[in-house]
Order: C-alpha cells, then sequence, then structure tokens
C-alpha cells in the first residue's frame, strides 16, 4: 500500500486530544502514514512563531495537499486573522463540506437526518473588509464574485451527482441583498439549467428555510450557502443530530484539502481528556475517501457505527461517561 503523507495540526483547547485518538484510530485500520506534525493558532505564538499561521505549517499543506486539522484559537486582539480564514483564502479551499446524519442509538427529537452542507468558503461577509467610516460608523463589506459563486455552485452539483443525492437547496436572501445573494442564486440557477438539469433544485430565503429544516429535516437533502449562512446552518444542524461532536467537516481546494470536525477548541473542556473525538474521526474518514483509502475508511466507518450500536461506551456529550481515548479504544477493539 502506498505510504501516504499527511500534515497533521493538532491545533488548542480539546485539538491535540481529538486528533491524537483519530491518528490512533487511523493507524489501527491500517493507514499506511508519515505525519507531518506542526503548528497553528494560540499554541503556535505559544511554541515562539510569529502568526497564529506559520508558512511552514502553510508551505507543508501545499507541498503535501492534504491536511486534517484540530480545532484553533484565535487570540482576541494582537490583531491576528483566524487560522481558519487564512487556510481557506491562502488555499483557495473554497468548498467546505459538512455531512450532518443521525447516528446510531443517539437519540435526539429528530430520525432520519442526512442532509450535506455545502458552503462557500472564501469570500462574503468572511472577507474581512471592514472600515469606519467616521467615528460610531462602521462597515463589513459583504464580497460576492461570479467566479466564486459559479465555482461552488458546480461543486455541489458535482458532489451530488456523485453521491447520488436528490436535490440542491439554495438558502438565501435575496429579496435583501439583492446583488450578492442575487449573483450566488442566479449562478445557482445556471449551473441546474445548463450543467445538472437532472438534479431537484430549489431556492429556499434562509429564515423561513431554517424554520422548515426544524420542522421536517428529511425534505432536505444537500443546502448549498454562502458563508456565513454556510457557518450558521452547519450548527443548526449538528443540533438535529447529537451536537457539535458528531459531524465532521471538509475543506476543499483545486491544490489541497483540510479536514477538520465543525466544532471548535472547547476550552471549557480542554485538557480533561473527556472530549469526543468521533467528529474529528469521521474527519478521517472523508480524508481517506479523498486520498482513496476508501477501504480504511469503510472500515472506520463500520467501527464507529458499531460502537454507537452498542451504546455502551458514549462519551458524556453523547450520555455516556467514556473518556476520549476510551471511545478510541473501543473504535479500534471494532475494526474488522
Ligand atoms: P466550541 O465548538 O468549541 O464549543 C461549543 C460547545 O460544544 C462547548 O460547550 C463545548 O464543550 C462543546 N463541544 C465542542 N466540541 C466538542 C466535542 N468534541 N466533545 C464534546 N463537547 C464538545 O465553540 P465555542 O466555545 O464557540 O468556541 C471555542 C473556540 O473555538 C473559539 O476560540 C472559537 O474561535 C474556536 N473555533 C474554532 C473552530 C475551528 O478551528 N475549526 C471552529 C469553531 C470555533
Amino acid at each position: 500500500m502506498a505510504k501516504h503523507t499527511i500534515v497533521m495540526i493538532p491545533g488548542d483547547g480539546i485539538g491535540p486530544e481529538v486528533t491524537a485518538a483519530t491518528r490512533r484510530v487511523l493507524e489501527a485500520a491500517g493507514l499506511s502514514v508519515e505525519w507531518v506534525e506542526l503548528p497553528a493558532g494560540a499554541s503556535a505564538i505559544q511554541q515562539g512563531c510569529e502568526n497564529v499561521l506559520p508558512q511552514r505549517t502553510l508551505a507543508a499543506i501545499e507541498a503535501h495537499k492534504v491536511a486534517i486539522k484540530g480545532p484553533v484559537t484565535t487570540p482576541v486582539g494582537g490583531g491576528f486573522t483566524s487560522v481558519n480564514v487564512q487556510l481557506r483564502q491562502k488555499l483557495n479551499l473554497y468548498a467546505a463540506v459538512r455531512p450532518v446524519r443521525s447516528m446510531p442509538n443517539i437519540r435526539t427529537r429528530y430520525e432520519n437526518v442526512d442532509l450535506v452542507i455545502v458552503r462557500e468558503n472564501t469570500e462574503g461577509l468572511y472577507s474581512g473588509i471592514e472600515n469606519e467610516v467616521t467615528p460610531g460608523v462602521v462597515t463589513s463589506l459583504k464580497v460576492a464574485t461570479e467566479s466564486a459563486c459559479m465555482r461552488i455552485a458546480r461543486y455541489a452539483f458535482r458532489y451530488a451527482t456523485r453521491r447520488h443525492r436528490r436535490k440542491i437547496t439554495v438558502l438565501h436572501k435575496a429579496n435583501i441583498m439583492k446583488l450578492t445573494d442575487g449573483l450566488f442564486l442566479k449562478c445557482a440557477r445556471r449551473i441546474h439549467e445548463e450543467e445538472y438539469p437532472n438534479i431537484e433544485y430549489e431556492e429556499v430565503i434562509i429564515d423561513a428555510g431554517l424554520m422548515k429544516i426544524i420542522q421536517d429535516p428529511a425534505r432536505f437533502d444537500v443546502l448549498l450557502c454562502e458563508n456565513l449562512y454556510g457557518d450558521l446552518v452547519s450548527d443548526l444542524c449538528a443540533g438535529l443530530v447529537g451536537g457539535l461532536g458528531v459531524v465532521p467537516g471538509a475543506n476543499i481546494g483545486e491544490h489541497a484539502a483540510v479536514f477538520e470536525a465543525v466544532h471548535g477548541s472547547a476550552p471549557d473542556i480542554a485538557g480533561r481528556g473527556i472530549a469526543n473525538p468521533l467528529a474529528c474521526i469521521m474527519s478521517g474518514v472523508m480524508m481517506l475517501n479523498h486520498i482513496h483509502e476508501e477501504t480504511i475508511a469503510r472500515r472506520i466507518k463500520e467501527a464507529y457505527d458499531a460502537v454507537l450500536g452498542e451504546g455502551k461506551t458514549l462519551t458524556r456529550d453523547l450520555g455516556g461517561t467514556a473518556g476520549t481515548s476510551e471511545f478510541a479504544d473501543a473504535i479500534i477493539s471494532r475494526l474488522r
């Protein structure tokens, strides 16, 4: 089996705990890998780096093209741009993909949730263009470009086709933001009509759309969103299936991909060995599919589904008492 070189960014807070657990599970499942471990976030500053995203970390991802990343804390103040925003913009990781599905034995108010959020990752209100017009008056610029809107729409339709998904719903506010959200819609509509007419397509105003997701998530399939909406919708949908501990994510670009859970560094539980590593492990499974290690990916997925199905070893966020390592060990023991 080919040996992969993968950049590993432990990150901050619970990041080192969940990434260490992920690493153990991936290796136990048979992944032949050389990890290139590099810092980012508050821990990079503590290690003496000048930027929360050190140049050598960025260069390693550019060179090896694949990274798995723990969550990071961006120090408040100090003028640092968020690591995640920097990574997405500098590596042009234009598509965030977040599958949200009901998991065995995790009881929530909803059953049979199976959604995928495709979020535009590089512009919108995350462009970071803010101005003080005059003291007491500030603005934040929402940017939409035709090339980025076309690119994310095409990605979503291509993803839907490859994954045999039936429908794309664009969540928007084009009734108010006629130019920016209007362009986003126009591009999605065009890709649908010209390239993927076989995929069902709908446009839903986001406020009513959120209500509809809460009322009946099963009516949705792939949710295509601009940057800010995608951020909010991801956490909302995580709440439908048991919280942030069970939602993985991928940030995909033409030349590199960074895999990470949707959750943050959870400073409230950091260092206590109780974080749920599942979202990070699931992000690892997305990464394995990306690098064409589908067999190992399936083995790990079947193992964590089995552990959840038995319901004996669950972390606290899922109603159990298991710690991070114990949960990872349970998955390893179920690997076939
Ligand atoms: P958070 O996701 O860290 O935590 C929200 C809540 O969910 C907390 O109660 C936390 O304990 C719980 N939680 C999160 N992940 C969990 C897990 N794996 N297992 C068990 N419980 C879990 O969100 P926050 O508190 O708003 O943010 C904390 C820090 O993380 C901030 O500095 C924020 O900027 C950063 N953040 C980073 C990323 C990233 O690097 N991808 C994403 C979101 C937030």
